[in-house]
């Protein structure tokens, strides 16, 4: 009989996370500030950040101890299960082996909470109050909001309009844990008034928000912000998810050829990836690790690696990165998660430097992906899920018509409760494809370039 589910016992949780700054060949290319162009300093990011996390930001340790409170904490959930499709490789007639790491057993549905409890944890070891955040389809929303209700902070959480409509149950369970939830753009900062003096009916998006959320944290010497993906130390934290798959595949015997991800900015990937590119880097392993991002949202497959700002005023630091330009509104797909203009800097520099790819897939084909989980793993995968899926099923077809019996890792972010609306328009045959054409790209990346002159 084949081994269905792998559990860890809490005993064998992770106590460090990994990061993989340690073993790059390549660092990245330091952030600037906005205004100066200058490489930033610690003060620089102080008004936004806990000095921990500053220091894990710019850290170039291997591991770092995940305090005892985090650890308790993700007891709740953690570890979480390593589970062998054996259902989808039948239905596929696959040689293939198929694992996926399931991170939906979270209280809020997804990875976040590994990043949201260490988050709120250090803000309070440093005697912060109040924190300010985005969301965009309310994953990140709803992951911080748990968190800070259990350590006691105050959360304001400005949410991208659109999914503000389309999601409101979201709303509620941010609610539920005491946040305080705005529809962004809002009128209740400069950023939000000066995008909708230019567009009354501005649909939002991750950009936007993030600059609302930014400027009150600046303006409020008590209010601290917090950010859901992207930054070093939001994908460090999540490294805990490859660590645990690591030990976990273990026990099977087997060892992945590849290890596929979705990709927003970058953290759910980085979780998955890293602790397997550490076996890379340092033992001559090879595996291939993949970040699958929308074809409306291609800035790794087709965007351009230069400084860009991480939010649409310009307000935040200038990251080296592959982006399609701050002020690219991407399509509105349902995987709301990724929507964002720019990838974090690691993973960046990793893609430039070869040692990670990157391709892209259709929402059309992510959610028929998803339909034919759901139908035989039992599990409704969040839509951005669906992106590693669709090509864990491309590569399983691939190994039926080799004959090689591969051994793929993906890592299952999230399920896709709060997002049965874009199921039911699939269903109903409503779903319409965003590929973005060369010249609306080329058109994103010249004005990016005119507007952001580097010094
Ligand atoms: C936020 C989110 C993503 C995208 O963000 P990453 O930082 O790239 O992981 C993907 N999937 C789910 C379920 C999310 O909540």
């Amino acid at each position: 009989m084949k081994t269905k589910k792998i559990y860890l016992n809490e005993g064998e949780m992770p106590t460090h996370y990994y990061n993989i700054m340690a073993d790059m060949p390549n660092k990245p290319l330091p952030p600037l500030h906005p205004v100066t162009q200058q490489p930033l300093g610690p003060e620089d990011l102080a008004p936004l950040f806990p000095m921990e996390l500053i220091k894990q930001e710019v850290s170039t340790e291997r591991y770092i101890e995940i305090p005892e409170a985090v650890q308790e904490l993700y007891r709740i959930y953690r570890p979480t299960p390593l589970i062998r499709a054996t259902a989808l490789e039948k239905a596929l007639g696959t040689p293939a082996k198929i694992y996926y790491k399931y991170e939906g057993v979270s209280p809020t549905g997804s990875h976040k909470p590994n990043t949201a409890i260490p988050q709120a944890y250090y803000n309070k070891m440093e005697g912060v109050t109040k924190l300010t955040t985005e969301t965009g389809a309310g994953q990140w929303g709803c992951a911080l909001s748990f968190a800070c209700q259990h350590f006691g902070i105050d959360l304001q959480v400005y949410m991208v309009k659109l999914s503000y409509q389309q999601k409101p149950y979201r709303k509620v369970l941010m609610n539920t844990f005491g946040a305080e939830v705005i529809a962004s753009p809002s009128n209740l900062t400069d950023s939000g008034r000066q995008i909708l003096g230019q567009t009354p009916d501005s649909p939002g998006s991750l950009g936007i928000a993030i600059s609302e959320a930014v400027e009150v944290a600046m303006k409020n010497e008590n209010i601290k912000y917090s950010l859901g993906s992207v930054l070093n130390h939001v994908l460090m934290h999540q490294t805990i998810i490859g660590q645990e798959a690591l030990k976990q595949l273990e026990m099977t015997g087997d060892f992945p050829d590849m290890v596929i991800a979705p990709f927003g900015g970058g953290s759910n990937f980085a979780g998955i990836a890293f602790p397997f590119l550490h076996l890379n880097l340092t033992q001559g392993k090879k595996v291939e690790c993949i970040a699958v991002e929308p074809t409306s949202c291609p800035k790794l497959t087709k965007g351009k690696f230069r400084y860009d700002y991480g939010d649409t005023v310009g307000m935040v630091p200038l990251l080296p990165m592959y982006t399609l330009g701050h002020d690219f509104v991407p399509p509105s797909i349902h995987a709301g998660g990724l929507r964002y203009h720019g990838a974090g800097v690691i993973v960046s520099q990793l893609l430039k430097d070869g040692l990670i790819s990157a391709r892209s897939v259709k929402q059309s084909e992510c959610f028929a992906a998803g339909m034919l989980f759901a139908q035989t793993e039992g599990i409704l995968p969040a839509p951005e899920a669906n992106h590693a899926i669709a090509t864990v099923i491309a590569e399983a077809k691939k190994a039926k018509e080799t004959g090689e019996a591969k051994t793929i890792l993906f890592n299952l972010c999230g399920h896709g409760h709060f997002d049965l609306h874009a199921y039911e328009q699939y269903l109903g045959g409503n779903l319409v494809d965003h590929e973005l054409t060369d010249a609306e790209i080329e058109y994103a990346l010249e004005s990016l370039e005119k507007s952001i002159q580097m010094k």
